[in-house]
This record gives C-alpha cells, structure tokens and sequence, in this order.
C-alpha cells in the first residue's frame, strides 16, 4: 500500500461548492466527515484497473483526487494504451499486464485490487483470476451476464478471502443517498408509483457519412456474449437499482416488452429499447424504460403523501431535483473518485463492505434482468418469488 501525506476528506466533499447551494438533510459521511475517517496511517489501497477504454479513463481521473487510492497498475490487451498510461500515470513496468500473463499479479505485493472495466461478459474470468491472486475486486456493473457466472464470482472470492464489490457509483451520490432515505423512511409516506427511464440515443454505424463516431466503444454492446443484451444490461440496471433502493424491496414480479426495432442489422443480437414493469411486495409499481434510441434520464416517485423526482437522474449528473415540497440541492461530487474512496475505506479499515454494494447484491440486479428478459421474450408475467 502506498504512503500518503495528508487527508482533506472536508475539503474534498463539496465545500467546494459555492455558498449559494443550500445543502439539506446530507448522508452521513458528508454530514460528519471526520466521524467516518479512517486513522491517518498514510495507507492508500493501490489499484489495478484491468480494461483500458472509456469509463476506466473517467475512473482513473477520480482515483488521482481520491484520499484513499492510488493508480499503481495497469492490465491491457493493448500495447499502445500501456505505453500511453504509464506516461500519463506514472506506472512502472513491474505493475503494467496484458491479458495473458495477468495471473503473475499473485506476485505483486504492490497491487491491493484490481477494477475489473471490460466487457461485462468478461467480467467473470478478470474477477476470478484477480481473487484467485489474492486480490480485492471490484468489477463494473453489470456485475456479469449470467446468474451462474455471479455466483462463480462471488464464490471464488470467498474462497480466497478477497472482497468483491459492483461499481455503483450512485450508492454513494448525495442526491441518490437523499432519495433513498425517503423512499425507505417514507417521508412522504408509502411509494406507491416509480418511473424510472435512462437512454441514449447513439448513432449509426453503418451510416458512413455522419461525423459522429459510433466506434469499437459500442460494438461489443451489440455482441450478446460479450454485452448479456442491449440497454436493458447497460443502462436498465439503474433503473432497477433505484426503484429496489427507494422501495428498500425486492422486486417479486415483472412484464416486459421489447421496443421497436429501427435498425435490424444492428440490433441482431441485442434489444433497441425495452419497458418493463416491476411488481413489489408492497403493492409499489414500478415502470421503467432503456433505449439506445432515445434520449431519457429521469426518475419519478409518487408518494401517499407527496412526491420526489430526479432529471437528469441516473447519468454523472449534475442531478436536478425537487420534492413535491422544495427543490433538492446537493454538492456536485465526482461519483468514481466518492466511490472509490468509500470502497477502500472498508478495506482498508479491514471492514466487510457493506451488502448493498458487493457481488451480492450485482446478482440480484442479474436475477431481474434474467426475468425481464424472459417476460419480455414470452409475453408473460414472470415471478421472482
Ligand atoms: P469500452 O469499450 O470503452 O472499454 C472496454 C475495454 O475493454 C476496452 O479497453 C477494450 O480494449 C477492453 N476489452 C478487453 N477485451 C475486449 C474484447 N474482447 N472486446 C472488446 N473490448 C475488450 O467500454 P466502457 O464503456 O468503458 O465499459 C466497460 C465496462 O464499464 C462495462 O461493463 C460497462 O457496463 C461499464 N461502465 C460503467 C459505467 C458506470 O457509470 N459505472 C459507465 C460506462 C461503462
């Protein structure tokens, strides 16, 4: 573990935001930073991101302003990104893999983690090799594309005593942290309606004229083995996520349909777009759409006795917010660098991770995914009891 000079957890979780932002009821570990800190022993969790493209740059910003984490290695497919990292990252070559030879990270000492940000339908084989190395993992959302494959995961890190936990960057975003406190302590009394709606629309490929570049970023979204489906995988599981952690319930039934299909020789393989509905024990509804050809980030939660919502809701935000009563007004924070700095403060206090953000709980967004699918494909109501 690396050795650190100093923490400014105050300085870094919005009081850096201007004086004009009216901070209400704030989550616990912004509310009372210096309750939550860690001793100062100077120890920082060295990680290893495993996937060098899109996200694992936005991660690799946050873990550089992270208290508790440092970059110390790399794991690429790609030689030039490995020359291009350890010049933008200070990386020495004893900390830099490839896909192949990986499993020689059991011998580094100076590797605590490793971030697993490929493919999701790789995630399964980086978090079994990083846990059989004896390293803490964490791996992106979706957690995997199967049910199976979590439970290899979750197994496999047991068994050599490593934790793994799903990188949800929300479950440590204020606005996020505030909506969940009043779904579940029903400040507004009982929710008895959420819609929930995250979607993109991306561009066409196949259309050689457009500026835009749809590039390799997308193409393994469009390959079932390696994606697990289309949007509902991608962007789907935040909407699943919110309505389970406003609710504080599992969903116990769902309906589906798939959306309209524009572009057959694109989506071949995976859905365009899907609406699902999801059943919980309460009685709550909640009704949810994923495309990747519409543009939508929103969240609406009606209450016996008021109402909360979110728009932008479910992206990196800034979030906008109102309650059926005020508007909500949070510090922007980075979500990789909060959550990054929250993971590792269990671990490296020696603390289990809490279960709403470890293997455990990826496998239950796994578990309604399998089920949306399913409604969708048959057309009929699909149990989770
Ligand atoms: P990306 O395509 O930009 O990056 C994927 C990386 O995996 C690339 O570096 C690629 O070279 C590498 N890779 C290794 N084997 C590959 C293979 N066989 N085929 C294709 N690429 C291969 O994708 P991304 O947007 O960075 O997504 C990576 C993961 O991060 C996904 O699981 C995704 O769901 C997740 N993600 C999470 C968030 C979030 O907000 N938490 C945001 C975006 C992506």
């Amino acid at each position: 573990m690396a050795k650190i000079s100093r923490r400014s957890f105050v300085n870094k979780f919005g009081m850096g935001v201007g004086a004009s932002v009216i901070v209400t009821t704030l989550p616990s570990f912004l509310s009372a930073p210096e309750v939550n800190k860690i001793p100062d022993t100077g120890k920082k969790l060295n990680i290893a991101l495993c996937g060098l493209g899109n996200y694992a740059s936005m991660l690799a910003k946050g873990i550089q302003i992270s208290e508790y984490c440092t970059l110390a290695g790399i794991v690429t497919g790609t030689q030039a990104k490995a020359v291009k990292w350890k010049s933008q990252y200070n990386i020495p070559d004893k900390n830099i893999y490839n896909y192949e030879n990986f499993d020689e990270i059991i011998k580094n000492k100076d590797i605590d983690l490793v971030y697993v940000v490929t493919p999701n339908g790789l995630h399964k084989d980086f978090t079994i090799r990083a846990a059989k190395a004896g390293k803490h993992v964490i791996t992106e959302k979706p957690m995997a594309i199967s049910v199976k494959d979590c439970e290899e995961m979750i197994k496999t890190c047991n068994e050599n005593n490593v934790q793994l936990a799903i990188g949800y960057r929300l479950h440590y975003e204020p606005t996020h942290l505030e909506i969940k406190r009043m779904g579940q302590e029903k400040v507004f009394g009982q929710v008895r309606f959420i819609e929930a709606s995250l979607g993109y629309k991306i561009h066409d490929p196949l259309d050689t004229k457009s500026t835009v570049n749809f590039s390799d970023r997308n193409e393994w979204r469009l390959n079932k083995k390696l994606s697990g489906g289309g949007p509902l995988m991608d962007l789907g599981v935040y909407c699943i996520q919110a309505s389970r952690y406003i609710l504080g319930e599992e969903p116990i039934a769902v309906t589906a349909q798939f959306g309209t299909v524009y572009n057959k020789q694109i989506f071949s393989e995976t859905e365009e777009s899907i609406s699902w509905q999801m059943e919980f024990p309460s009685g709550a509804v909640a009704n949810c759409n994923t495309s990747v050809n519409y543009n939508i980030d929103r969240l609406y939660a009606s209450a016996d006795e008021g109402s909360f919502e979110l728009s932008p809701a479910l992206s990196y935000g800034p979030f906008k917010g109102k309650t059926s009563e005020k508007e909500l007004k949070f510090p922007v924070i980075n979500q990789q660098q909060t959550q990054m700095d929250e993971i590792c403060k269990f671990i490296l206090e020696n603390k289990k991770l809490p279960n709403h953000i470890t293997g455990e709980e990826g496998l239950k967004d796994i578990k309604v995914i399998n089920a949306i699918y399913k409604a969708a494909e048959t057309g009929k109501k699909v149990s989770l009891k």
